[in-house]
């Protein structure tokens, strides 16, 4: 018996001890900051509950279309998310649709459904229809006292005017960003965002070729097929869509190869060779079109600067391919598109984790946990925890109801708000953050990076709006250039390899060769030839890529601890101030008419504008030599003008 005892006390202390770590483990927040002032929960939890809120995904419809059914009941609450909880818990579809089926009595699919009710109402789709009874119609809990009086309050109440009650006064949401297809909508309320989805998920010629005649495009080629698609992006930019957003982690693994035009050029033929009595190729054949269609897609949102939304992780309804659809299979769009900003939809849940790095490492990566909080509340608490100690504040967007209807959406932004309050209060009252911090993280991930994102309130968020880049001056006139991708020096002639001598690689001490004078130093006569590192070097021409990079690795091999220098004339029609911009890799010296302007040992990428570098500049002719260092690897350069008048003149050297 004292036996028994003592393990039963042993065993309560155990538990109570576990408990205990919980709950500090909760808590487990470092101290970084001061601690807050009494009363910081409440002040936090009003000021979250103010923010009127950006919601960046829903499937919502007109009012007027939702009105025009004719009876409501209480499975209006349980249309969507909630019956894949009511499936899982083995209802089959045959009862499933017998409950939404108006020719039965609602006593007698109240009774079909309750068994399985009872054995969902905890999971976080389950809090849903109760927030939304208890707040919208008055009715504190769904059972066999209440589910009549609810079934009338909700019919009562679908009259016009709902809409805005539930989504603009109840759940204070300025706008949604809807994504149900090309359509036209009330702008009071939504934006839209639409999909391509069609012109990438194709296996047969009968669905190019429907594309086409509905663009309008009679498709032959792989040109043709990009061209219907162009038009039918052309068609949503006309309906002044906001985004683009594709949902083919339904139907396929999120990996997208960079495919050439030739492979997808042969799966394309022969789609089209077979017709339609034909057995439809399978996905492993038809990937390269759809990756490279997917590749066209995201051209297009770049090029007309819209971001990009993509399911990501868990799937609505019953049995998928969770693997399919984690986040890190589309790495590779993410170093492709540096201008494409992606919207990793759904917290990626349940791979949180591989998020947060993606988001972290990638300044194009979003974090949108629209779904989420009905998903698992405990999720979004913990990895927004993290997130706001791993991803900047301005990448996370906190609330997407991703609704079909607007009670569930309303209790879907209880839900948020929630999540978000606790986690900042928590991570104040431990002085991980102050409470001003944490209100501005609020409103940052409740509304303004949305905004800032799809481009809701003309606030760019590049800061092309910051005030010191409007007005006058050298900051400006980078800016000016910088939106213009324009006053990069495109033609150099360039020589080398000359040797760096470096003895030991330092990234403080410059080797020898950064400060030896060689021969272009002294002279620029392009008729003459110098011994270099590996034999004789003579000056020759060389363009940069696109984008300005001038790489040295395309011209000289092998490279390690080597020199090169580039040399280029600016026109210009007086004597003036200007400025130009470097980026290096690695180290550089630049001399403007032979004067050193520019001196810098360092091991770094090439970055546009990375040195901002002011100079003189005479009337006429001026030259510009640039010495370039390489430690290894990546031996690159780029170089702007700034001239946002188009005054100056860079020339072919020797011209
Ligand atoms: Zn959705």
């Amino acid at each position: 018996m004292k036996t028994i005892i003592s393990k039963v006390s042993m065993l309560s202390y155990v538990i109570t001890l576990i408990g205990f770590t919980h709950l500090s483990e909760l808590n487990a927040q470092i101290r970084t900051t001061v601690l807050p002032d009494a009363g910081f929960e409440e002040r936090i939890e009003k000021a979250v509950n103010e923010i009127r809120l950006i919601d960046t995904h829903e499937h919502l419809s007109t009012e007027e279309s939702v009105l025009q059914d004719s009876i409501f009941d209480f499975t209006h609450l349980f249309k969507v998310y909630i019956r894949d909880d009511l499936k899982s818990a083995g209802m089959s579809s045959t009862i499933f649709n017998m409950i939404f089926n108006k020719n039965f009595s609602v006593t007698d699919r109240w009774e079909m459904f309750k068994p399985f009710w009872y054995a969902t109402r905890a999971t976080g789709y389950g809090r849903v229809p109760l927030i939304a009874a208890n707040d919208l119609y008055g009715i504190r809990d769904i059972n066999d006292d209440t589910y009549l009086e609810l079934s009338k309050r909700i019919n009562d109440s679908m009259k016009p005017g709902w809409y805005k009650h539930v989504l603009k006064d109840k759940a204070g949401i300025d706008l949604s960003i809807v994504d149900v297809g090309h359509v036209q909508f009330d702008k009071n309320f939504y934006v839209h965002v639409e999909r391509f989805d069609d012109f990438i998920h194709v296996f047969s010629a009968s669905e190019i070729i429907g594309l086409g005649k509905t663009h309008g495009v009679e498709i032959e080629s792989i040109d043709d097929y990009v061209l219907a698609l162009e038009k039918a992006f052309q068609s949503g930019l006309e309906y002044k869509m906001v985004g683009v957003k594709s949902g083919l982690a339904y139907n396929r693994i999120l990996k997208y190869e960079n495919v050439s035009k030739e492979k997808a050029e042969e799966v394309f033929s022969k789609i089209l060779s077979r017709d339609g009595s034909q057995p439809r190729l399978d996905f492993e054949s038809v990937k390269p079109l759809q990756d490279y269609m997917m590749h066209r897609v995201l051209d297009l949102a770049a090029k007309h600067d819209l971001p990009v939304q993509l399911h990501t992780g868990l799937h609505a309804g019953n049995g998928n391919i969770i693997t399919n659809s984690k986040p890190t299979h589309l790495n590779n769009l993410f170093h492709e598109y540096p201008d494409v900003e992606f919207c990793i939809f759904h917290s990626s849940y349940p791979y949180g984790g591989e998020l947060s790095v993606l988001a972290k490492n990638f300044p194009n990566v979003f974090i949108d946990m629209c779904w989420t909080q009905i998903i698992s509340p405990y999720y979004s608490e913990r990895y927004l925890h993290e997130w706001l100690e791993t991803v900047p504040a301005n990448k996370i967007m906190a609330f997407g109801g991703d609704y079909q209807h607007v009670e569930s959406v309303y209790a879907h932004s209880v839900m948020a708000r929630r999540v978000v309050s606790k986690v900042l209060i928590e991570k104040v009252a431990n002085g991980y953050i102050t409470e001003r911090e944490a209100i501005d993280i609020a409103n940052r991930i409740l509304r303004d990076n949305a905004m800032e994102i799809f481009k809701l309130g003309g606030k760019s968020r590049d800061g092309a709006d910051l005030p010191a880049l409007s007005e006058p001056g050298p900051m400006h006139d980078l800016w000016e250039m910088v939106k213009m991708d324009a006053g990069f020096i495109k033609n150099w002639m360039v020589i080398g390899p000359f040797d760096a001598e470096a003895v030991v690689h330092s990234p403080t001490v410059a080797p020898p060769g950064f400060d030896k004078e060689y021969p272009p130093e002294k002279e620029i006569k392009f008729s003459k030839s110098y011994s270099g590192m590996n034999g004789d070097v003579a000056w020759k021409e060389a363009k940069t890529q696109k984008s300005g990079i001038l790489d040295f690795n395309a011209i000289y091999y092998p490279n390690n601890g080597a020199i090169a220098y580039a040399y280029a004339e600016i026109e210009s029609p007086d004597d003036r101030n200007a400025m130009i911009t470097l980026g290096s890799d690695d180290g550089a010296k630049v001399w403007i008419n032979s004067e050193l302007v520019y001196s810098k040992h360092i091991w770094r990428g090439a970055v546009p504008d990375d040195e901002l570098i002011d100079v003189q500049l005479k009337k006429g002719t001026n030259a510009i030599l640039i010495k370039i260092e390489n430690r290894g690897g990546r031996w690159e350069m780029i170089v702007r003008v700034v001239d946002p008048e188009g005054e100056l003149i860079i020339s072919q050297p020797g011209e």
